[in-house]
Order: C-alpha cells, then sequence, then structure tokens
C-alpha cells in the first residue's frame, strides 16, 4: 500500500550534504518525493510503500551523515502529489537564515584517500575538501552560506570542480570551499621579510626547513601556527624564547596515534576524541621516558596533544616527524594571526620562514582544548571544531547579546532555544584582543542574523566587555554577577531550571558588595541568588599583583593563621624572596595599603603551592595552582583540620588548614603528600557543607562551577564525594568551566531577570 510523508528536520542540516544524502536514501528505498531547504532546515516530502516510509524515516534519523546534527524531527501524513521520481529542489534564494551553519571540520576519510592517491587529479593538493569536511565557520561572511558569501569568492572553479558542485549524486555536491589544483588556492613559502622563495614543491621544502630545526609560521584552519620539530630541543627553546612564553605547555601535533603512542598515553575515549572530526587538542599524560623535547610541557604531567586536521598538516607530517610544536601564532596572549600582511609584521621576529596560502581567514578561531575528567570530555578552551554550534537550551530566551567576562572572554547571542557561544576570544587586556571581541559580535550576528534585544554584562566596571556593553546606546543593559553567571551557565547547559546549590570557585570575579570573590557557596535561581557562604576575606596585598606574584598571598594566609610570627617560620620561600620584602607585605596588610579583600579559592591554591616551595611567581594566572595540582599524589588519603563558622553567612577559616600545612612542612612531609591532604581537605569539607545545607532546604542537586573546576583531582573528588552523600552533580561539559563559560549563564540570566 502506497503512503504519503511529510519530513521537517532541523539542526545542522544545510551545507553538510544533507540533501544529496536524503536522495541517495530515498532512490535506495524506491520512493519519490522531494527534498528541499527551508528557512529553518530541511522539508522532505515522500511517496512509497509503508515499509521503504518508515525504513527511510528511521535510517535518516538515526544515520544521517557525518557532519550532520538534527536537533528536531516532525514526521506527518500528507496528500500525494503524484511525484514520479525523486527530486532536489532548488535553494530559494533567501529565506535560510534560521538554519545553523556548521563549525570547520577535519578532513575526512575519502578525501585522504585521494590526497595520497597519484592518480586522483588532486593528489598532494593541500586544500581538498567535500561537503563532508572542510573550513566553514572561519571563511564565512555572511548567510546565506553560499560560495559568493565565503572567502572562496575569489577562486573560479574549472569546469571539472564547477560539474561536481552541480551534481547531486557527487560528494562535492554544494561543498562551497570546492576546488582543486588547477582553480584553487595554493601554498607558497616566504622567508621572515616576506620575499618569496621559488619553490617547486613548497610542502616538501617547509618539512625539511623543519628537520634543520628552523622556526615556521604556518597558516592553517583558524590562523598561523608556530611549528617547530618537538624532538628538537634547541629549536624549540629557541621557539619559547622568541615567543616569550616561558613555561607553559606548548600543543603538539602528530601523524596518528601510533605517534603519540612515543610519548603520551591515552585512554579509548581520549583516542576518540582526538579521532573525532573536530579534533581538539586532547590533554595527555606524559610517558617516561618519552621523546620530546623537555620544553615542550616543562614542569607539567600533561601534553595537549592533537591529529592533522588540514590536508596541509596532513602533508606536513606524514612519515616525517613523531610530533610538531603547533602553537598560536601569536606573541604572548595576543590574538592569533589570520591575515598573511599582519603575520609577517607579528611573527617574522619569531618565525624564520612562513608557509602561507591565499585563502583568507575571516574569522580567526584557536584550537580547542579538552581534557577528560571523571571519563566526561571537558572544554579548557572552545573553539574551533565547535563553533558556532549552539548549545540548545531548555526553553527560548529573548534575543540577548551576552558581553562575558575578562580573561577567556567569550560572546554569546541568543536565538530562540538556542544559545551561540563564541569562540574563544582570549585575555580583553589589549586593544588587539577588543578589537577581536567587536569583530566576534558583529560576525556572529551577522551569520546568524540576530539583532539582540538586550545585552548582558559582568558587574565588574572596569572590564571592557562590561564597558562596551554600557556604551551601546538604545539598549537595555543587565549587569550579572559573576559567579551567579557561573553557576547559571552549568544549570543552562544541562537544561536546569530549579533552584540549587552551586559551588562556585575560581580566582576572581567582582562580588555584590565590591569584594573580590571566588569561593562562593549560592543558592541559586535562573534569576537571582543568594550567598550562603564563602571563604572568609583576607588581604590581597598589592591586589592584581597577587595574583603574578602568588608568595604575596602565601604571606596574607600566613599573616591570618600566625599574624607577624609568620617570619620565625622556617618556609623556603620567605629566603627565596627576601625577608625585606615579606616585612613589606606584612605591613601592608597590616596597615590595609592597597590590599582588597578576597574569598578567592584560587588564590587559597596559589598560597598553598608557595608554602610548600613549588614557586613564588607565575607567569599566568593560576600556574601555580596547577602545579600543586600536578604534584599530588592521588594514593595519599590523609586530611587537614578545617573551620566553618555557623551562622547567617557560612564562612571557611583557612586557618587550620594553613597551620596544618605549615606542620607537616616542618616534618617534612613530601609536598606530593601535603597537595593531595589539601585536596582531600576542600572535598571532604565542600561535601560536608553541602549536606549541612541539605539538612535546613531539602535540596539534593549540586552545581560545580568555575576555573578551579578545572583541577581533575577536585572535580572528579567532589563529584564522587557529593554523589556518594546523595546529591545529584551537575558540572559542564559542553562549555569551559572557567570564564569561557561566563557568557552563556549572562544570556540566561539577563532573560530570567527580564521575564520577571
Ligand atoms: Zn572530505
Ligand atoms: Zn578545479
Ligand atoms: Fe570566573
Amino acid at each position: 500500500m502506497k503512503i504519503v510523508k511529510k519530513l521537517e528536520i532541523n539542526g545542522i542540516v544545510q551545507g553538510v550534504g544533507f540533501r544529496p544524502f536524503v536522495y541517495q536514501l530515498a532512490e535506495a528505498h524506491k520512493l519519490c518525493g522531494r527534498v528541499a531547504n527551508t528557512s529553518t532546515g530541511v522539508s522532505i516530502h515522500i511517496e512509497g510503500t509503508s515499509t521503504a516510509v518508515d525504513n527511510f524515516s528511521r535510517k535518516l534519523t538515526e544515520n544521517p551523515p557525518p557532519l550532520a546534527e538534527i536537533t528536531h524531527v516532525k514526521i506527518e501524513p500528507a496528500t500525494s502529489k503524484g511525484y514520479t521520481e525523486f527530486l532536489i529542489e532548488k535553494s530559494q534564494a533567501k529565506g535560510n537564515r534560521l538554519t545553523l551553519i556548521s563549525p570547520d571540520m577535519s578532513i575526512c576519510a575519502d578525501c585522504l584517500k585521494e590526497l595520497h592517491d597519484p592518480l586522483d587529479r588532486r593528489y598532494h593538493y593541500p586544500f581538498i575538501n567535500c561537503t563532508n569536511c572542510g573550513p566553514r565557520y572561519t571563511i564565512i561572511d555572511d548567510i546565506p552560506y553560499d560560495r559568493p558569501k565565503t572567502s572562496m569568492r575569489h577562486f573560479q572553479m574549472c569546469a571539472r570542480c564547477q560539474s561536481e558542485y552541480d551534481d547531486p549524486m557527487d560528494r562535492r555536491f554544494h561543498a562551497q570551499p570546492n576546488a582543486c589544483p588547477a582553480c584553487g588556492p595554493q601554498v607558497q613559502l616566504h622567508d621572515n621579510r616576506g620575499e618569496k622563495l621559488s619553490s617547486e614543491n613548497p610542502v616538501a621544502d617547509a618539512v625539511a626547513f623543519l628537520k634543520a630545526g628552523h622556526i615556521l609560521a604556518v597558516k592553517g584552519l583558524g590562523g598561523f601556527h608556530l611549528v617547530v620539530d618537538a624532538e628538537n630541543q634547541p629549536a624549540v627553546e629557541t621557539l619559547r624564547r622568541r615567543k616569550r612564553r616561558e613555561e607553559k605547555p606548548l600543543a603538539v601535533m602528530s601523524y596518528d596515534l601510533a605517534a603519540i603512542r612515543h610519548y603520551a598515553g591515552a585512554r579509548p575515549e581520549e583516542e576518540k576524541l582526538l579521532l573525532s572530526s573536530q579534533r581538539p587538542i586532547v590533554l595527555l599524560p606524559k610517558k617516561a621516558p618519552h621523546v620530546l623535547a623537555e620544553s615542550v610541557a616543562p614542569h607539567s604531567r600533561y601534553y595537549g596533544v592533537m591529529l592533522p586536521y588540514t590536508p596541509l598538516h596532513d602533508m606536513l607530517l606524514k612519515g616525517s616527524f613523531k610530533a610538531l610544536v603547533m602553537t598560536s601564532g601569536n606573541m604572548r596572549e595576543g590574538p592569533i594571526a589570520i591575515d598573511n600582511q599582519d603575520a609577517l609584521a607579528r611573527l617574522g621576529a619569531m618565525a624564520d620562514y612562513f608557509l602561507l596560502h591565499n585563502r583568507d581567514i575571516y574569522l580567526r578561531s584557536d584550537d580547542s582544548v579538552v581534557k577528560t575528567i571523571n571519563g566526561k570530555a571537558r572544554f579548557f578552551r572552545r573553539s574551533r571544531g565547535y563553533v558556532p554550534r549552539p548549545v540548545f537550551l531548555k526553553r527560548a530566551l529573548k534575543p540577548i547579546l551576552a558581553c562575558g567576562a575578562e580573561l577567556k572572554n567569550t560572546i554569546c547571542v541568543t536565538r530562540g532555544n538556542q544559545a551561540f557561544v563564541s569562540q574563544h576570544v582570549g585575555d580583553l587586556e589589549n586593544l588587539a584582543t577588543y578589537r577581536f571581541f567587536c569583530k566576534t559580535i558583529q560576525h556572529l550576528k551577522r551569520i546568524l542574523d540576530i539583532e539582540p534585544e538586550y545585552i548582558a554584562c559582568d558587574m565588574h566596571p572596569d572590564y571592557l566587555s562590561t564597558r562596551y556593553a554600557r556604551e551601546q546606546e538604545n539598549i537595555a543593559v543587565q549587569e550579572i554577577q559573576h559567579h551567579h553567571a557561573h553557576i547559571v551557565a552549568c544549570m543552562a547547559e544541562n537544561q536546569v531550571e530549579d533552584p540549587l546549590i552551586g559551588l562556585a570557585f575560581d580566582g576572581t570575579g567582582y562580588g555584590s558588595d565590591g569584594r573580590i570573590w571566588g569561593g562562593e557557596i549560592l543558592w541559586a535561581h535562573l534569576d537571582r541568588f543568594e550567598r550562603l557562604g564563602h571563604i572568609a576575606y583576607v588581604p590581597m596585598p598589592g591586589s592584581a599583583a597577587a595574583i603574578k606574584e602568588p608568595w604575596r598571598m602565601a604571606v596574607s594566609y600566613l599573616h591570618q593563621a600566625y599574624g607577624k610570627k609568620l617570619l620565625q617560620l622556617e618556609l623556603p620561600f620567605i629566603n627565596i624572596v627576601g625577608r625585606r620584602k615579606v616585612e613589606t607585605i606584612i605591613e601592608m596588610i597590616e596597615k590595609k595599603i592597597n590590599s582588597p579583600h578576597t574569598s578567592s579559592l584560587g588564590r587559597l591554591f596559589d598560597g598553598v603551592a608557595v608554602m610548600i616551595g613549588l614557586r613564588e611567581y607565575v607567569a599566568y594566572e593560576g600556574q601555580a595552582a596547577i602545579a600543586l595540582e600536578m604534584l599530588a599524589d592521588p594514593s595519599t588519603q590523609g586530611l587537614y583540620d578545617y573551620d566553618v563558622s555557623q551562622g547567617d553567612m557560612l564562612e571557611i577559616h583557612p586557618e587550620p588548614i594553613v597551620k596544618g600545612v605549615v606542620d607537616d612542612i616542618g616534618k617534612q612531609v613530601h609536598p606530593s603528600e601535603i597537595s593531595m591532604k589539601f585536596h582531600n581537605t576542600l572535598v571532604r569539607m565542600f561535601a560536608e557543607i553541602c549536606v549541612d545545607i541539605r539538612m535546613d532546604t531539602g535540596q539534593k542537586r549540586v552545581a560545580l562551577s568555575g576555573g578551579v573546576f578545572q583541577n581533575a583531582l577536585l572535580l572528579s573528588g567532589l563529584t564522587k564525594g557529593l554523589e556518594k552523600k546523595g546529591f545529584e552533580v551537575l558540572s559542564h561539559t559542553q562549555v569551559p568551566t572557567n570564564d569561557g563559560g561566563i557568557s552563556l549563564g549572562q544570556a540566561v540570566i539577563a532573560d530570567a531577570m527580564l521575564s520577571k
């Protein structure tokens, strides 16, 4: 019996080979009808036997093409239109503005095969791509997503490429970046003065330069990388010196999993992440011994590792290196370079040679960084491969632009129940990053066709993102408390709306009382919060200087516990920084000179790290805290005393913990044990605090958010500790737990406040 059905499919279904896929599936099931792009996705009309129609619908929804992501399917009966074949209808010229744009995707297996096939016309062509792979987000200037609206508009397709592009049965049907050696972009080698080098085979010559220990700037998908042979210690050191990056680990890229095994271990879930089409940098534990240069990731237990994601990467690595250092092409923390001229100007002092190409990058996108904790992938940085995929919310929001925080900034715009969190913008501390921030807002608004009606921003009056929000005219601004935003971001991505206990732990966030918060126990609603407790305030001598010089925080906690007698303690850091300086800091604390108060847990980590002798000065925020985590010996069981004062506001007094640490140092307990006991203490203490709150409120749900939860020991320890006590624990898997997730929380809170 013949039946007729209509399928409306929403999600990432355009520009991902969806219609040809539907066409081939319909043909295979001998169905008649048509498929068309609509303003919200794809619409399919099918006529055929009921078995065929059912099988077709099931296969399509259960097994869509690789880059597609179906968010909603509506299947309903329809009336026959007398089709005698299956057709792909031409797109309407306008109206596909509500569809989702695919993120940039790594080279697929089919293209890889052609890349290495000497008989293929795209043999060794570094820009090979198809409907299932290649650049998307980074080359789009405007919508609809068609070639003239991408940076491929400068390349006229040759006849063969055009016929692939026009053929619904071809895997390059409507692949907007389709190209070949005859008609597409090309690579070129330049020296660091910008002179073009004559080269028959620029990629092979680039490999030779790398083999010889030179530093190359290589133009990639979302920006430039600085590249060097990861086995060559002097070359890696030179790169660090030129980039003025002292210790922060450098990311590496290897050809395949086998190559990675020479220096790092990956569990099955990590291998899956490495091989995923998003190709993030995955943090993997170092092997000992390993083959890479010591200065790739000194003092770290981890390597940041990725697999090749463009054809060019594949060609650079195949058969040549165990690993290449692939670090962002920037100086310090400025935005990564994307433009050829800009790269030559900014990276010329760092790179010896440049491997350039002439396909423009419209929007920079850093490599994403993930680490698996408790069996789940956690974003440390969410960018290439994931953006602009939205976070799907429980309900529709008003159109809102949320400006994010200051460090690790992202922005977020909302459309219906979709929240689009931007790629990593960076630290809004310089004009270049601020410009990138503004550009990202304009770009996302344009390609997503969103005109925000409200703006949300942090409460911190001096954040550049807050200033931006306040400068916008004719639009209402909602200021959102930082730690409330952390917790609601976590609620939003877990689609939870009911109030819960929020533990928001980070380095710095502006509090409702004007002080610096960061160790916060909140009772969080979507539209408001109550502060149930926090770590007792301590002075931060020298304000921001105490972040770069964590020994100042050590003095502050020790002063809280011992007063002036801290000078009699046998702690190595006191002599390392010098008694005089320590005395000055004590004076600042006692006379309340430039010493704002903080309740930050991140700072307590810093202070303890200094006490046990890890480091007195840091190159980036959180470095001492990370060192403390890296050091911990997970087999240690003990813990320190702690003191939580009860009352209207719970206050955690760090003194007993600090004294326990100092006593252990005196007893020459190994620092790895002290570190673990410190972690154990926090886990036990916060779990018990939650139990106390449950006794008063009956609340069984806890959300964990804030940069401190990048700490795997704390996140997995506290999750397990709370679960054992019967709590449901929410944490982040879709946006970073650090300030990269703030913009999502801001948007959801602003909507809830406005809806009241
Ligand atoms: Zn492909
Ligand atoms: Zn061509
Ligand atoms: Fe934060």
